[in-house]
């Protein structure tokens, strides 16, 4: 079975996830915005992350509660560009999700929605070198993904590995939007760090759906013991 839903627990185990991924990578965001920015998107992002953590046992009604509460938290928590710019992904994301549980079709289309925050905030367009370059081509994976079969961790799986190549191609891109546009051409050659941090978030949701597709496989978190006993 790979169709476990996606459901509140999915949702706890993505963002805590999500929050150890951005405090594991904290120094390589820092340093990949020293290099075109002002440094600080390693340390905005734990902030925020961390607080988000602590939130993270509560009860909601359902993923899409869970995904409003990031949202919440890191638009009060976390400043700069990218505070507003997940705030409102993640409130996007959260009403697109609701708190049903969610199909392949509707991460995609959650995805979709968070990436459509994400530019009605900021109006940044693909190859401006931003997170829009590890958004867009994650959502455009993810439908794919998701009107050919996929599984809804397959299709986070897509989006994850489709952003990480968006990430790739900032390097050569010069920024336009942000503070890295104030470097002009001198911005080519560096990766973007909220593109980075893109990958970080979509990789942490479809590794949480995965762990949940093997429970539901009948794996009970110690790997091949389990499965050699069914
Ligand atoms: P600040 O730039 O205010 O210091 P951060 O360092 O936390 O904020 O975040 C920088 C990241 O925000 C950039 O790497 C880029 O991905 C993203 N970003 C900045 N401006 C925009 C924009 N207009 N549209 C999309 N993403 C943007
Ligand atoms: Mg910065």
């Amino acid at each position: 079975m790979t169709g476990a839903a996606l459901d509140t627990a999915w949702a706890v185990r993505w963002v805590r996830a999500a929050a150890d991924a951005v405090a594991e990578h904290r120094a390589e965001l820092v340093d990949l915005d020293r290099a075109i920015g002002d440094g600080d998107h390693g340390e905005n992002m734990d902030r925020g992350f961390t607080a988000v953590r602590e939130k993270l046992d509560d009860e909601f009604t359902g993923p899409g509660a869970v995904l409003k509460m990031v949202a919440m938290t890191l638009m009060s928590k976390v400043g700069g560009a990218a505070g507003p710019l997940y705030g409102t992904a993640f409130l996007r994301a959260a009403t697109s999700l609701g708190d049903d549980d969610a199909s392949a079709e509707a991460v995609a289309a959650m995805l979709a929605a968070a990436r459509d925050g994400v530019v009605s905030r900021g109006k940044a367009e693909v190859g401006d070198a931003t997170m829009v370059d590890a958004w867009t081509p994650a959502v455009d994976a993810a439908v794919q993904a998701a009107s050919s079969g996929a599984s809804p961790a397959d299709v986070l799986t897509a989006a994850a590995d489709a952003a990480q190549t968006g990430a790739e191609s900032t390097d050569a891109l010069q920024a336009r939007k942000g503070r890295a546009s104030y470097l002009g051409e001198r911005s080519i050659g560096h990766r973007d760090p909220g593109a980075v941090s893109t990958v970080l978030l979509l990789r942490a949701a479809a590794s949480a759906a995965s762990a949940g597709a093997e429970s539901a496989a009948g794996a009970d978190g110690d790997g091949d013991a389990a499965e050699s006993r069914g």
